[in-house]
């Protein structure tokens, strides 16, 4: 497979997107970080030891049905184990496409009494969005292909690879 952005790479983008967060909420009095899984799982256990500051842990699983028939909405239903009432929350993507996951978690967040909600996504395809969202911290803008490593799977295979790399026709 072709190696689109290497562990080096990566590296780096953890590290400046840590630093800048860090920076960013050092005078906040509680941080919620919230990777989605199973894709964020990866990044999400590099970022938050590049946070140099007080940070608590809770996990969603986001699961999309897209309705294609009708209005194309998508139901996203999650399970969060602590109060997210007056807590800053930053969710952590692996990748953003069309926005939907993420517009919808930070809608049914927000709901639920979050003091502010902050997306950290490791990946961006800009030219795939369908809504407006503010992405406020991006590791690394890459163009239209379908890549796996590094967490992101195909069909649940190759999230341990250590570099991002695009997937060809022979890994499928
Ligand atoms: P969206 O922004 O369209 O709601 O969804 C983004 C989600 O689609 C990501 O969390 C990820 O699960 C999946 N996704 C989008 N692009 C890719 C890709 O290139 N590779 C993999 N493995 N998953 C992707
Ligand atoms: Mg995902």
């Amino acid at each position: 497979m072709k190696v689109l952005v290497t562990e080096e790479k990566i590296r780096e983008a953890v590290e400046r997107l840590g630093k800048k967060i860090s920076e960013d909420f050092k005078d906040e009095e509680h941080l919620l970080i919230i990777p989605i899984l199973k894709g964020a799982f990866v990044f999400a256990a590099d970022l938050i030891r590049e946070i140099n500051r007080d940070v608590e842990v809770e996990f969603v699983r986001s699961s999309s049905y897209v309705n294609t028939e009708s209005s194309g909405k998508v139901k996203t239903s999650i399970y969060i184990s602590t109060d997210v009432k007056n807590k800053t929350i930053i969710l952590v993507e692996d990748i953003v496409e069309t926005g939907i996951t993420l517009e919808n978690l930070t809608n049914i967040l927000l709901s639920s009494g979050a003091k502010d909600v902050r997306i950290c996504a490791l990946l961006d395809k800009p030219m795939k969005r369908k809504v407006e969202i503010d992405v406020d911290y991006i590791g690394i803008e890459i163009p239209d292909s379908f890549v796996v490593g590094y967490g992101l799977d195909y069909n649940n295979k190759y999230r341990n690879l250590k570099d991002i790399c695009i997937l060809d026709e022979e890994s499928k």
